[in-house]
């Protein structure tokens, strides 16, 4: 559809006029292809979301286009590409048609084309042969962020919509490495996005709380698993540790195999005073009324002393109930309307 007749058709429907403005500059964005033009669709996806309720098929037009614009960006740097260029152009027209049309149509029942599924395929096979050129080309930089886009694209289903925004723009903006996680979290504090609405964090602590690596073996707390598939249907759920960020995702591999914790804070996000660690968790960017930290070090939480909980040291006790035990008592709190610093004096004390 070209452009003036999208925007004749869209002036025609009493739609709020910031919809239409925005959908008109997206329709532009994608017709002329300017620089930066993958940053400035999302950014204005972002801001039609808090206009209008978004439905999941069409959450997944918004995140193709946003790829295939981000590959689009990346094509530039490699030569001989132009009708690889052109047909993603013409893609992502076809998406942002159909994003309009069912915006058109908000009253009726417009039924999704279920060809997206296989569109995104086509992304992603799209960019393992992007990476292969870039490759030849010895743009590293490029070549990691084709990989963590794939890995973006992966995870889009379970991960909330402005969630999974924020790691392409901060895809994007920065040159980060081959990790995926960072991109979910802002490299300084507030470090939690907003992505809609959360009753409740938990923060969770993974050394000696979840796992205990000794020499080479490294132990899973028994219940540590099914306490992270429990907590996530009640919790935004944050790790929160002094480790590195690549100790983290390896353990967190093992303990939450269906990346349910994409919130990791590693050890250059936890505050040193010379050689006295803490977690501020003022830092998030949550209400300290809705967030709660388990730890097995209570100095750790210090500074937020109402919001810990204090969980026993573990370091391979197979008979260990404490996580089960804390499942149960924190699925309360989630359900009780309370603030967790009037909810966690009433639990049991699992340090002990
Ligand atoms: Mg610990």
């Amino acid at each position: 559809m070209p452009s003036r007749n999208l925007k004749n058709n869209l002036k025609k429907e009493l739609l709020n006029p910031e919809i239409v403005s925005t959908l008109n500059q997206m329709d532009e964005i994608l017709t002329k292809f300017t620089s930066g033009f993958a940053l400035k669709y999302i950014e204005h996806a972002v801001y039609l979301s808090t206009l209008n309720a978004i439905i999941k098929d069409i959450e997944y037009y918004y995140l193709a286009i946003s790829s295939s614009l981000i590959i689009l960006e990346l094509s530039e740097h490699i030569k001989n590409t132009e009708e690889h260029k052109n047909s993603i152009q013409k893609n992502s027209k076809s998406l942002h048609n159909f994003i309009i049309k069912s915006t058109l149509n908000c009253s009726k029942t417009i039924k999704p084309n279920h060809s997206i599924i296989v569109l995104i395929q086509n992304i992603l096979n799209t960019q393992k042969i992007l990476v292969k050129y870039l490759k030849a080309e010895s743009s590293k930089i490029y070549t990691y962020k084709i990989q963590i886009l794939t890995k973006i694209l992966q995870m889009m289903s379970q991960t909330p919509f402005l969630l999974s925004l924020t790691a392409l723009r901060n895809l994007i903006e920065k040159n980060l490495t081959s990790n995926i996680f960072p991109n979910y979290t802002a490299g300084s504090a507030p470090y939690l996005p907003n992505y809609g609405n959360i009753k409740y964090t938990l923060v969770l602590d993974l050394d000696e709380t979840l796992v205990h690596k000794h020499n080479e073996q490294f132990l899973i707390r028994p219940g540590a698993i099914e306490f992270i598939q429990t907590m996530k249907d009640y919790f935004e759920l944050v790790i929160f540790t002094a480790a590195t960020p690549m100790y983290a995702d390896y353990g967190l591999k093992i303990i939450d195999p269906n990346n349910h914790i994409k919130l990791r804070l590693c050890r250059d996000k936890v505050n040193a005073n010379y050689n006295d660690l803490y977690k501020d968790l003022s830092l998030l960017g949550r209400d300290l009324d809705k967030v709660i930290i388990v730890d097995n070090l209570a100095e750790n939480f210090r500074f937020q002393p109402k919001n810990g909980i204090c969980i026993q040291t573990w370091i391979g006790d197979q008979m260990d109930r404490r996580l089960f035990e804390l499942a149960s008592e924190l699925e309360k709190v989630a359900i009780s309307s309370k603030a967790v610093q009037d909810v966690i004096p009433l639990l049991p004390k699992f340090n002990n």
